[in-house]
């Protein structure tokens, strides 16, 4: 049986990333004499993703999933809990250290909007040598890999694309380059965060394809970050679905989808849009209401207020997370035995 926290039992302790109880705020000073306050963005989130496995993280805006995805790579740095990094403790790792460890080069992210994420005054053939020229690796190498890399992300033959300019490619064309630059390093662990989310409908699916063949191939661990749980359904293996910065439930991403068991990821999945016409014409909407204010969230479940389920203990005190199912985890009262 592999090794897991005892106070978070869905989370692997031998995992190549693994974050336990992993808190992240930002600080927002309103004045020069006035009090800091803190946006609570990521509120006590453990998970543990495998090589060759996909978690999709799933969540309204603004549920903290993007700070998430942010911290466990080190571009933020969490204010408590544990991140690890194939056994390595790298939570409050300096950038010098990181980089000897071959942190940086391990890890990648590919972001949201392939508009402003690649530099318009380089070319595809800049872009792409460029993590390269960091790691030191010999030009001749670089060649190579950056042919493999525009293959890899069916950008042939690639010399047609290798002099152009970002502004000189599709949405779509520019979202493969963000990708075949995010895979050119040869990364263990990739982020991608909600990567077809400005795209065209018609293009989706074929990203979202590239993604899982060559997640496949490279038995990477890859944390697919979206509010759009129908477009996770193409790779995903687990999925943790946050509410508010914090934990509602995780597990095999078929049985959560099938049959969630929080009032919120309930709301979520019966959002995603019916393939069947006829079907549509009903309006299906997350749970009404917003999600909140994250400096001074609820009392007791964050989702209380939007909750059709709340009971007085809601608003009083915070569920806990449990086993509701085997390997399914929930964060509500109603799976609480008492
Ligand atoms: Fe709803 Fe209560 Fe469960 Fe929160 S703990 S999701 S308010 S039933």
């Amino acid at each position: 049986m592999p090794e897991v926290f005892e106070d978070t039992p869905w989370v692997r302790k031998d995992s190549l990333v693994v974050a336990h109880r992993l808190r992240t705020y930002y600080t927002i000073k309103p004045g020069l004499f006035a009090k800091p306050r803190y946006v609570k963005a990521v509120d006590d989130i453990s998970l543990s993703i495998d090589r060759g496995i996909t978690l999709a993280i799933v969540g309204e805006s603004g549920s903290g999933k993007t700070t998430l995805g942010r911290t466990l790579i080190r571009l933020l740095e969490p204010i408590s809990g544990e991140i690890y990094f194939d056994g390595n403790d790298i939570t409050h790792m300096k950038e010098e250290e990181l980089k000897r460890i071959g942190f940086r080069r391990r890890v990648s992210m590919v972001f949201q909007d392939p508009y402003s994420s690649l530099n318009p005054f380089h070319s595809i053939h800049f872009i792409l040598e460029e993590p390269l020229m960091v790691q030191g690796v010999a030009r001749e190498e670089r060649e190579e890999r950056i042919y493999r890399a525009l293959e890899e992300v069916k950008l042939t033959p690639p010399e047609d694309f290798i002099n152009k300019y970002p502004h000189m490619l599709s949405g779509g064309q520019r979202q493969r380059i963000a990708i075949a630059r995010a895979i050119i390093t040869n990364p263990d662990f990739i982020v991608a965060d909600e990567p077809v989310s400005m795209l065209d409908a018609s293009i989706r699916v074929e990203i979202l394809t590239i993604l899982k063949d060559i997640q496949q191939r490279h038995k990477m661990a890859f944390m697919y970050i979206t509010h759009d749980i129908s477009t996770a359904k193409y790779f995903s293996d687990y999925i943790l679905i946050m509410y508010a910065g914090q934990f509602a439930e995780y597990g095999p991403f078929r049985d959560v989808v099938k049959n969630p068991l929080h009032p919120y990821a309930q709301s979520l999945i019966e959002a995603i849009p019916d393939p069947d016409p006829s079907n549509r014409l009903r309006e299906r909407k997350v749970a009404p209401g917003e999600p909140p204010n994250l400096v001074n969230p609820p009392s007791g479940c964050r989702f209380h207020p939007r909750c059709p389920f709340a009971m007085d203990i809601c608003k009083k005190q915070e569920p806990p997370v449990v086993e509701a199912r085997p390997g399914v985890f929930v964060k509500c009262w109603l799976y609480v035995k008492r």
